[in-house]
């Protein structure tokens, strides 16, 4: 059976439970998600945490009961009726175009649904209350608000339980946690879904950034940066403003209206477009660590992993027809080697097809198509067809990792893009000298570089490797004696950009050792009277590892290998 019965299931039972502890209660919605399930509710008094002990016992009190789940078509007027005090339920009602809507029914009680159920409430007995958060009806900031409960539920015990343990490790190195420990960023209610990057967060940006900026100049790629905010206009023409208003902010300059940028998109091309290209210049791939900005709903921000400003490393990529293939075979390398260079392997990668509305000849996504899967064929990746699930405009693949928590996050997408080039009427001259559309990839690795930067931090539990960590080396002085030379050494390891510290506080060197071991730095250099004398130094690694007698030369190269 199919999980997301079970969990849909286990949501009925929820809201089952929250009515009979809580009369008065509306429901809403009760879908299954990835992970689990939530309900949305409007109760009479709020919520919290602390109910969830007490809702649960009454779930499993249900459970017990064992009732069969019946699940029936009624006409609309009869369903009028059984929730005529609900104008969620009877908005539902109205919008479902069959002349019979499904109900469900437990015991004495009734909700509006469209089925797919287990057989009795007994046979939900795995089941845990995660937590209580806010949203709105329909997902929209001007919707009435609502209560959410979320949980998840396992066909087995030992599932729940594994989830259970997974969870808590995630909770023990949560990123906004060892953000705070480890001093690298903040919010502040000054700028609501803003983060703010300390010194060391902005070190783990700049070395992301800067890795993936060689690795792009490798592989033919030209930098630009385009401007925070654009006229509305140009919104209009993109077909952002239709879609993203609502999730775009405006401001105005010289009597006209501007957005701020929610993606990177028409920079780019307003830069291609600049002058006339040739097919010599082709592919012409234009990346940008572009910030953009979206009004999420201040309830779904969490963390790093979804704020309101963050950067895209994006990329636009202007190709002829016949280059789908070999550049997007580029980009799939490109993207493994990243990956791997940040110690994650297991990729997936997920094909989405033409949709039923879709524009651009069929034979021209037939090719695209059949591109794109020879690509992942040729570099062996993985991967599943969502067919039908590209966007109109083009196909696309996405990719996933599962990082060391066992969880699957997406980062990097390719997008190909037949509308836009006609949009902003995009041309390059073919060897016959007529001009020629090109097609588009709109590419990212990262996705957006904040979220990645949470998911590595959760990913390596705060020790970030050498060539990533905020402070690669520090400099232990055991006495003053060796301040001196301590001195020296930063110098020529800042010489050659080595992010070090040197640390000549008057503690004893075995708490100098513990704070650098905390703040997860992974190279100690430890200074004595002996160290000094014989120009030597004593590593330590922060697996505790200790090596004596080491000469500069030799750390440097160690330093250097690590890089
Ligand atoms: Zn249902
Ligand atoms: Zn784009």
């Amino acid at each position: 059976m199919d999980i997301n019965i079970l969990r849909h299931s286990t949501a009925h039972l929820l809201a089952h439970a929250v009515v009979e502890l809580f009369p008065g209660t509306q429901l809403t919605i009760g879908p299954a998600t990835e992970d689990g399930f939530f309900y949305d509710f409007v109760a009479p008094r709020s919520i919290k945490e602390e109910d969830l002990d007490h809702i649960q016992a009454r779930m499993w009190e249900l459970s017990q009961k064992n009732y069969p789940i019946e699940h029936k078509q009624i006409s609309k007027d009869e369903a009028r009726v059984i929730f005529k005090d609900n104008p969620f339920k009877l908005e539902l009602i109205n919008e479902i175009p069959e002349a019979t809507v499904g109900i469900t029914i437990q015991g004495d009680w009734i909700d509006l649904c469209r089925g797919g159920h287990v057989a009795c409430t007994g046979d939900i007995k795995h089941f845990k209350l995660l937590n209580v958060s806010g949203s709105y009806w329909r997902g929209k900031r001007d919707g009435q608000a609502l209560q959410r409960i979320s949980g998840t539920a396992f066909f087995s015990r030992e599932d729940l339980e594994e989830f259970d343990r997974i969870r808590q490790e995630a909770a023990l190195y949560d990123h906004r946690k060892l953000g705070k420990q480890l001093d690298l960023f903040s919010f502040h209610e000054e700028g609501v879904g803003f983060p703010f990057y300390h010194p060391k967060g902005k070190a783990v940006i700049n070395a992301m950034i800067n890795y993936l900026r060689h690795e792009q100049d490798l592989a033919g790629y030209k930098e630009v940066q385009t401007p925070m905010m654009l006229s509305e206009g140009l919104w209009h023409r993109s077909g952002h403003w239709n879609f993203y208003k609502d999730n775009m902010f405006f401001c105005g300059m010289d009597h006209e209206n501007y957005a701020v940028k929610p993606m990177n998109c028409p920079g780019a091309f307003l830069i291609y477009n600049e002058r006339p290209r040739s097919y010599r210049e082709l592919p012409l791939r234009v990346s940008e660590f572009g910030m953009v900005h979206r009004n999420e709903l201040s309830g779904v921000l969490h963390g790093l992993l979804r704020v309101r400003a963050f950067t895209v490393d994006d990329a636009h990529i202007f190709i002829t027809p016949d280059q789908i293939e070999s550049e997007v075979l580029g980009i799939i390398a490109l993207l493994k080697r990243v990956l791997t260079k940040y110690g994650l392997t297991n990729i997936k990668a997920f094909l989405a097809t033409r949709p039923e509305k879709a524009m651009g000849s069929t034979a021209i996504w037939e090719k695209a198509e059949a591109a794109l899967k020879a690509a992942l064929d040729k570099v062996g990746m993985a991967y599943e067809v969502d067919a039908g699930g590209g966007a109109f405009y083009g196909p696309k693949i996405d990719f996933k990792f599962t990082d060391s928590l066992k969880r699957e996050w997406q980062c990097g997408t390719v997008q190909l893009d037949f509308f836009q080039p006609e949009n902003f009427d995009l041309t390059y001259v073919a060897p016959s000298g007529q001009k020629e559309r090109p097609v588009i990839v709109h590419r990212a690795l990262y996705g957006s570089v904040e979220r990645f930067f949470a998911v590595l931090l959760e990913h390596y539990k705060g020790a970030l490797p050498f060539w990533l960590a905020p402070e690669q080396v520090r400099i232990l002085t055991i006495t003053d004696d060796a301040i001196a030379y301590g001195q020296d050494i930063l110098n020529q390891l800042k010489a050659m950009q080595v992010r070090a510290v040197l640390d000549q506080s008057s503690d004893q060197i075995s708490a100098k050792i513990r704070t650098a071991q905390v703040e997860k730095v992974p190279m100690m250099l430890v200074l004595g009277k002996k160290e000094v004398e014989h120009n030597t130094i004593s590593v330590r690694t922060l697996d505790g590892k200790q090596e004596m007698g080491v000469s500069v030369e030799a750390v440097k190269q160690k330093i250097s290998a690590l890089r």
